[in-house]
């Protein structure tokens, strides 16, 4: 027998119609290409965004076919990720930061059919134009452009297309398995693979991360992503602030600190999200001004780990509450957050503190465990360590294109990660698997090196890794980049270990240099900086 209840897909323009009905003169505030602020608000997204699916369609774009995206976070882009999936289309967003090589690929790959484009990426553009087998449409983020003209003949306009389409268009419904939008991974090594998720997938994963042991998201909040829209969905916030009526906040093409800390409070952002990198541009441009970042009430910092010292600062200094994610381009992204339990309530400052470090646990509609060497289950102990899988309604099955399911055997996901998780599932990453660094038989963690390291307000930025030894195989050395006007010594940033760790997991040494390569997700290149630091103890010596 049958349930009686009334049956929806779910679908992802349920949201916008949902936003641009309840939450209709709810702003949209955001930087333009051009650094104008533009406000807009949901209904605006909503009614713009139906004409904009509609207009797709007269392009004779289907349903599955992919568009593609190469934008900042702006109103713009927000609406064609609305009228891309709501058209029943896939919304690909590309990485502009990806070297032209791997944009050609990804492109190629995913068979993009229209592309649309902010005026920084015209130079990809036109540089891999010849190359790009499959795209048939070339829209510009904007009104007609000369310099766009002259560059790309074939453009179109995005501001000319949207007028071409109807205004009573309704959106189609469909299959909630329908693919919604793709994203491809950053792979450090070996081609990057897409990741397609479904509308099903992406409302449930906006329902879990707009609770309250999510993100806690809610109208009342007004939220800056600074997470770009080109990475791992941008943590869902778009989705979810349309489905909580929240105010949103894109800070286009500006990630510098200085304009953060006036978009932070000019706007009045509650909440605002981004990886380690852009937080520590935040606090020194907050430092520098005197701002204190009165209306930040909650930082989420994912993407690498936070530093101790950045979650502390964050609090003392300025009241704000910083919840530590984790997550993948194959979780959607979000596979755990840190939020405390009612149990906590009565913990004492440093006990909570500690707890706050950790990534957090998993919400409803993920499961994670971790596992040996010969994929049997580690206890749940806070102290084993394993590499860490997880199921669940948001994780990727198989990669875009391919066979075999990207699953082992008994269903699980493979993240890559190592890490101990605890009897209440708060979950601890301890390094990648490939960067973990193996002294004498003994796992050091490099993520713990690098948050002591970063403790010291003479260091910038950070790097543990492992260099090859003759007796241990491999030690421990921090490669570091000094904050601009200091001049630590090594002995200087060595005595922070003291006490912290074991003696023996205490680096070996520390090399200065100027920068720390990027991937193009923000992550640290360690595979590059093993073959430039590599064998330096051999060098030295040891
Ligand atoms: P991506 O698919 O580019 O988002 O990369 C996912 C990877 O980023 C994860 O497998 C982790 O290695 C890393 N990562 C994400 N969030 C965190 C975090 N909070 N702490 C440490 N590593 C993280």
């Amino acid at each position: 027998m049958l349930g009686s209840m009334m049956k929806k897909e779910l679908l992802i323009s349920d949201l916008i119609v949902h936003a641009g009905k309840y939450h209709a003169d709810t702003e949209i505030v955001s930087r333009e290409t051009t650094g104008a602020l533009h406000t807009n608000n949901w209904s605006d997204v909503a009614v713009r965004s139906r004409k904009l699916a509609s207009a797709l369609q007269t392009l004779g774009l289907q349903q599955g076919d992919r568009v593609a995206t190469l934008a900042w976070n702006n109103h713009r882009h927000l609406k064609i990720w609305f009228a891309v999936s709501g058209g029943g289309m896939v919304c690909h967003t590309l990485n502009p930061r990806l070297a032209p090589d791997q944009f050609i690929f990804i492109c190629n790959d995913a068979a993009d059919r229209a592309i649309f484009f902010d005026k920084t990426f015209m130079p990809l553009i036109t540089g891999t134009r010849a190359h790009l087998k499959t795209i048939e449409h070339f829209i510009f983020m904007g009104p007609r452009d000369a310099d766009v003209e002259a560059a790309l003949p074939e453009a179109l306009f995005y501001d000319e297309l949207i007028e071409k389409g109807a205004d009573d268009f309704e959106w189609p419904q469909f299959s909630e398995d329908t693919p919604c939008s793709l994203c491809y991974t950053s792979g450090t090594t070996g081609n990057p693979k897409g990741v397609l998720y479904t509308n099903r997938s992406t409302m449930i994963h906006t329902f879990a991360i707009s609770l309250p042991d999510g993100l806690s998201l809610s109208s009342e909040e007004t939220i800056l992503p600074v997470v770009p829209m080109f990475h791992a969905n941008a943590w869902g916030i778009p989705y979810a602030a349309a489905m909580t009526g929240a105010k949103l906040v894109m800070p286009g093409p500006m990630l510098d600190g200085d304009s953060l800390l006036r978009l932070i409070d000019s706007q009045k952002v509650t909440l605002a999200l981004g990886v380690p990198t852009i937080w520590m541009m935040l606090l020194a441009a907050a430092k520098k001004s005197g701002s204190k970042m009165d209306s930040l009430k909650r930082n989420v910092i994912g993407g690498s780990a936070a530093a101790p010292s950045m979650i502390a600062t964050f609090r003392d200094t300025y009241g704000c509450d910083t919840i530590h994610a984790w997550g993948m381009t194959e979780t959607s992204p979000l596979g755990t957050a840190n939020r405390p339990k009612g149990k906590h309530a009565d913990l004492d400052a440093d006990t909570m503190a500690l707890l706050r470090l950790g990534q957090g646990r998993p919400p409803f509609g993920i499961d994670i465990r971790i596992v040996d060497d010969r994929g049997n289950p580690l206890p749940h102990d806070g102290k084993a360590e394993g590499a860490l899988q997880c199921r669940g309604h948001w994780v990727v099955d198989t990669y875009f294109g391919k066979d075999a399911p990207a699953t082992t055997g008994d269903g699980w996901f493979d993240t890559g990660d190592v890490s101990t998780i605890d009897g209440d599932g708060f979950m601890v990453i301890r390094d990648r698997t490939k960067d973990i660094i193996k002294s004498g038989g003994e796992w050091i963690s490099s993520v713990d090196l690098e948050g002591i390291a970063v403790s010291h307000p003479g260091v910038a930025m950070a790097a543990a890794i492992g260099a090859v030894h003759p007796k241990w195989d491999e030690r421990p050395i921090i490669v570091a980049v000094k904050a601009e006007g200091a001049d630590p010594s090594q002995d200087d940033i060595l005595a922070l270990y003291e006490g912290k760790v074991a003696k023996w997991q205490i680096p070996d040494l520390v090399v200065f240099t100027d920068a720390i390569p990027l991937n193009a997700t923000g992550k640290m290149l360690k595979n590059k900086l093993r073959e430039q630091f590599g064998n330096v103890l051999i060098e030295k010596g040891a």
